[in-house]
């Protein structure tokens, strides 16, 4: 069934899963493009079964829909399109990356809609760099785009161990609010007002949780923390990405295991 079909199927409040197999825009390593199918495989894996922490059966939920794999020919404008076409319809996306750069565009897309998002993103960096060796769209800026095209009320940080001076002037210049790793404390609430988009880069975990990444950045979060902030959070999800995933640095497909654990248990957030 191509995408298009599917779309017909993307009714209001559908949780639409949208493949984007895309690392053009890595700077170090390739791989995250063959992410999505592979977390999705792992999410159906028959090793688990499709419930949620909360007991919903993914399996047998109609307002969870996977659309497949976008075509990627233009980064910008295929991106944003893709992810518009599911907001018209009154739903909301979970997209499974990719690298982190395509967080820019699927944001262009939400701030059409929405002009009072808060983006909580979770990551070892902060991506915040106003370009990397000359690339402006590099996975290391998409925060930087993002506020500068005001697309976020409010940016918040958590995860965050490898910031240089750059990136925290640009952290400040764009008032964004960084939970350094080394200040984490698994009792710290984060408490929003109004609709948030969740965008999880895999590194934010350790290493140890979670090696199928491209940039090991040790002393990170536990697969644990991280369920707890998701699960902590009150205000409404209405959008999220999961990206970064590198299936090259993962032989044993623990960090695809991790990644459709918390595709699964994001999409129980955001269908309530
Ligand atoms: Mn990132
Ligand atoms: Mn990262």
């Amino acid at each position: 069934m191509k995408n298009n079909d599917r779309l017909k199927n993307v009714k209001p409040g559908t949780v639409a899963i949208l493949g984007i197999p895309f690392d053009e825009n890595s700077s170090f390593m390739k791989g995250p493009a063959r992410a999505p199918r592979k977390i999705i495989e792992a999410m159906s894996s028959e090793s688990s079964n499709m419930s949620t922490e909360d007991i919903i059966d993914l399996g047998v939920e109609p307002r969870l829909l996977d659309l497949g794999d976008i075509e990627v020919r233009n980064y910008l404008d295929d991106i944003e399109r893709a992810v518009s076409r599911v907001l018209e319809r009154g739903a909301s996306v979970l997209s499974l990356g990719g690298d982190h750069s395509v967080t820019y565009p699927i944001l262009r897309a939400y701030g059409k809609k929405y002009k009072n998002l808060n983006v909580l993103h979770l990551d070892a960096h902060p991506d915040l760099y106003d370009q990397l060796d000359g690339d402006p769209f590099s996975h290391a800026c998409p925060f930087a785009r993002v506020m500068e095209e005001k697309l976020a009320v409010r940016l918040v940080q958590v995860g965050i161990r490898a910031m240089n001076p750059h990136q925290h002037e640009q952290a400040r210049r764009f008032n964004v609010e960084t939970v350094h790793m080394k200040d984490w404390d698994p009792s710290i609430t984060l408490v929003f007002e109004g609709p948030v988009y969740i965008s999880l880069d895999m590194d934010v975990l350790d290493p140890a949780f979670a090696p199928g990444v491209s940039h090991h950045e040790p002393g990170g979060l536990s697969t644990r923390d991280v369920l707890r902030i998701i699960r902590a959070l009150e205000a409404p999800v209405v959008g999220a990405d999961i990206v970064e995933y590198n299936p090259c640095r993962d032989p044993s497909g623990i960090t695809a295991m991790v990644a459709g654990k918390f595709l699964k248990e994001i999409a129980g957030k955001m269908l309530g």
